[in-house]
């Protein structure tokens, strides 16, 4: 697409380079060789290393201001040393390998960090975004949503869901053009029939730009063209409604001149090769001079069909034929037995005899194979030139066509969201900057399709209200009850409704997030080397140290890979920091229901639990979110849903029983809390030493600084302890 970004990060930290190749998704990096050794997690993308003398920060200076020609990029922003040396390697390596050939880059940015909701790459798996955690893209949120009938529209809806924006006028404008398909939506199946057809004109002008592309993809050109003055004519008999602010901007790029379309349209024929090389793709009445030759070509032609005619009255050999192959050239053939009559007449020359068949030529073919190779060679000598001169006429008109396609396929994106919408029954959220979260019947945009269509039923929808009273939600209920699919169809409508979609509810109102955390207590990431309870703890440190109040946290049993009263406490700690620290907007689902012994101390948070119907030691889970809590875990009838032995399940009812009597855990929890806050006493004494640490700033300290600092903070303790 031309654009072009630079962002830098700390390498040591290996999360920032998954989650920033995740969010990108490219398919080649190039790296220097000094870090060919470093242990770069970079999965199955291609890699090139490259000199690192391709890095040098100056030279890669130079060669971006000559790349645009600019005594100074100074306009484009202040790139520090790393930046200019990403960004000019890159500007290098392309010299390299397409040599000559210099593709349209769009003006150099830094990559604004702030400029979308970040996800990071263990939300992305959690959430399933792009693929399922089996890696398959059946199941993912993207394939749920996406209707989108262009390559490019397709695209662009995934870029949109791997960058969600934050900035409210942007969302609304989106939701703007969606409202206004839905109610105008004779306009979705009208433009949508001629996207169904659109050609893939960006990839038709990188191909031709980088000296690849053939006639087709002239074509592809034209036929994109005519495509959009199809939707451009429909969108302007609406210009008298209200139209949307985007609209009018998409209608602003759309305005291509006819001209290109229409010499396209007269110079290609309708059968066109791949390769110009293999010729014959102008239209006979474009180029006068290539007609001349043509009709030459063909009289040349002609003239054989008689030559033949005539060979066979002299000859009195009616099977007698001229035949073209790539060794002999236009010959004359006939059956072997036929030879004596031949060698009676003069001008036969032999050239081969096979089994079957005896090859002559005469003088006078000969002429002729001569003219029409000439002719033949003129005329695809011609033709190439008339294809440079169409190709360069596109590429005049790469910036343009580059932003109508463009156009389109924000088009596509919002006519795939209104279809959806519609037929899912979708709902426009209204988007906020406060601290909230109210859903009126929120569903699952994935498990509500796969529900429907795997047992043909409903999907039972459920409400959310977090707001800056109450924005910590604890939820309980048995396994299978639909806690995780109600946490997650939370985190998902905000995604949706950030990336400027429809969601599915009846109502939603979202207040903006910087930032979307959402783990699943132990996943497995064995293949790494990870214990599973590592894994959990190093993702929930992550939230723990990066979500702020605007963020959005979904924590899913938390604190499962331990042991029971490690895992409690650590869900405990954890509940009390994100409600007392962090404060951001929390679902926190968990099966240790003495958590929601928290509530009293804790006045943010509100209980809920997934509603069970319990009739004769039978369960039946009625996937409804109740204010409350669940009554107990009912792990045992789980299990005999899933038809654990009967021997079994009545033997852990005696020890449940059993446990229960001698070891109510919440009588230690209040003991606990006190031992808690007695620990907290030495932490107010060293108060003064807390701000100082505060106050440090690690990436802007010195050795020595840090050294000076570590000698005062020593001092300090001292100090303390005397005091004491
Ligand atoms: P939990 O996290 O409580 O163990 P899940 O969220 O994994 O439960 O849900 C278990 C299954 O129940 C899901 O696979 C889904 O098929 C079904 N389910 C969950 N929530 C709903 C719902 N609201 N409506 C219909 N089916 C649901």
């Amino acid at each position: 697409t031309g654009e072009f970004f630079v962002e830098s990060f700390n390498l040591e930290f290996s999360k920032n380079t998954e989650n920033i190749l995740e969010r990108i998704n490219p398919k080649e990096i190039i790296i220097p060789e000094r870090l060919r050794d470093h242990s770069l997690e970079l999965g199955k993308i291609c890699i090139s290393f490259q000199a690192d003398v391709l890095f040098d920060p100056k030279i890669c200076h130079e060669r971006i201001k000559d790349f645009y020609k600019l005594k100074s990029i100074e306009s484009f922003g202040n790139f520090e040393n790393v930046s200019l040396s990403a960004s000019g390697a890159l500007i290098g390596y392309i010299n390299l390998t397409q040599i000559g050939q210099k593709p349209l880059l769009h003006n150099l940015k830094k990559w604004n960090k702030k400029q979308s909701l970040e996800i990071d790459t263990a939300t992305r798996r959690s959430l399933e975004l792009m693929k399922t955690q089996n890696g398959e893209t059946k199941g993912s949120l993207f394939n749920s949503i996406n209707k989108t009938l262009t390559s490019g529209g397709r695209r662009l809806l995934a870029q949109r869901l791997n960058a969600p924006l934050i900035s409210t006028n942007k969302i609304q404008k989106r939701l703007n053009t969606i409202q206004f398909m839905i109610e105008n939506s004779e306009l979705i199946d009208k433009l949508r029939e001629i996207l169904r057809t659109v050609s893939d004109m960006p990839r038709a002008l990188a191909r031709l730009q980088l000296s690849r592309g053939g006639p087709r993809d002239l074509a592809s050109i034209m036929e994109g063209m005519f495509s959009i003055f199809r939707i451009k004519d429909i969108l302007d008999s609406y210009k008298d409604k209200k139209l949307s602010k985007e609209i009018k901007e998409l209608c602003f790029d759309l305005n291509l001149k006819r001209q290109l379309a229409t010499t396209l349209k007269k110079a290609l024929s309708d059968d066109l090769p791949i390769m110009t090389r293999d010729g014959n793709f102008i239209r006979n009445g474009f180029s006068q001079e290539l007609d001349q030759i043509r009709s030459y070509r063909d009289q040349s032609k002609n003239h054989i069909v008689s030559l033949q005619k005539e060979y066979i009255e002299i000859t009195g050999i009616q099977s007698l034929k001229i035949k073209h192959n790539n060794v002999l050239g236009y010959h004359i053939e006939i059956r072997t037995i036929h030879e004596k009559k031949i060698k009676e007449i003069n001008q036969f020359i032999h050239r081969q005899t096979t089994a079957q068949a005896s090859r002559y030529t005469t003088i006078e073919l000969s002429e002729l194979q001569k003219q029409l190779i000439s002719s033949n060679e003129k005329f695809l000598v011609l033709e190439n030139q008339i294809f440079e001169e169409l190709k360069f006429k596109c590429l005049e008109r790469y910036a343009d066509l580059t932003k109508s396609s463009m156009a389109i396929s924000k088009l596509d994106v919002s006519l795939s969201n209104a279809v959806l919408a519609l037929q899912w029954n979708y709902c426009c959220p209204i988007i906020t900057n406060n601290k909230e979260i109210e859903i009126i019947k929120g569903r699952h945009p994935v498990v509500e399709q796969s529900v429907f269509e795997r047992f043909d039923s409903k999907f039972i929808s459920n409400d959310s209200s977090l707001n800056k009273h109450k924005f910590l939600w604890l939820i309980t209920g048995p396994n299978m009850a639909g806690k995780s699919t109600f946490l997650r169809q939370n985190a998902l409508i905000c995604i949706l409704a950030q990336m400027g979609s429809f969601v599915p509810a009846e109502m939603a109102k979202i207040g903006i997030a910087d930032r979307i955390f959402s783990r699943v207590g132990s996943g497995d990431d064995l293949s790494k080397g990870e214990s599973t309870f590592m894994v959990e703890m190093v993702e929930t440190a992550t939230i723990l140290n990066q979500a702020t109040d605007k963020s959005i946290v979904i924590l899913d049993e938390i604190g499962r890979g331990t042991s029971t009263w490690d895992g409690f406490s650590l869900a405990w700690a954890i509940v009390e920091n994100l409600h007392n620290i962090v404060k951001s907007r929390t679902f926190f689902a968990t099966h240790f229901h003495e958590l929601t012994d928290l509530e009293s101390k804790l006045s943010n948070m509100s209980l809920y639990n997934v509603e069970i119907e319990e009739i004769n030691d039978e369960i039946i889970f009625l996937h409804k979110v109740k204010k409350g809590i669940a009554k107990k875990s009912y792990g045992v009838q789980v299990a005999k849903l899933a038809g654990i032995p009967k021997e079994v399940l009545s033997r852990a009812n005696e020890i449940l029983l059993g446990i229960e009597k001698k070891n109510n855990p919440i009588n230690n929890v209040d003991e606990r809390l006190i031992r808690h806050e007695k620990n907290k006493q030495p932490i107010e004494k060293h108060s003064l030493i807390i701000e100082e640490i505060k106050k440090i700033e690690p990436d802007k300290t010195s050795p020595i600084k840090a050294l000076e600092i570590l000698y005062m903070l020593k001092s300090m303790m001292v100090k303390n302890n005397k005091a004491k």
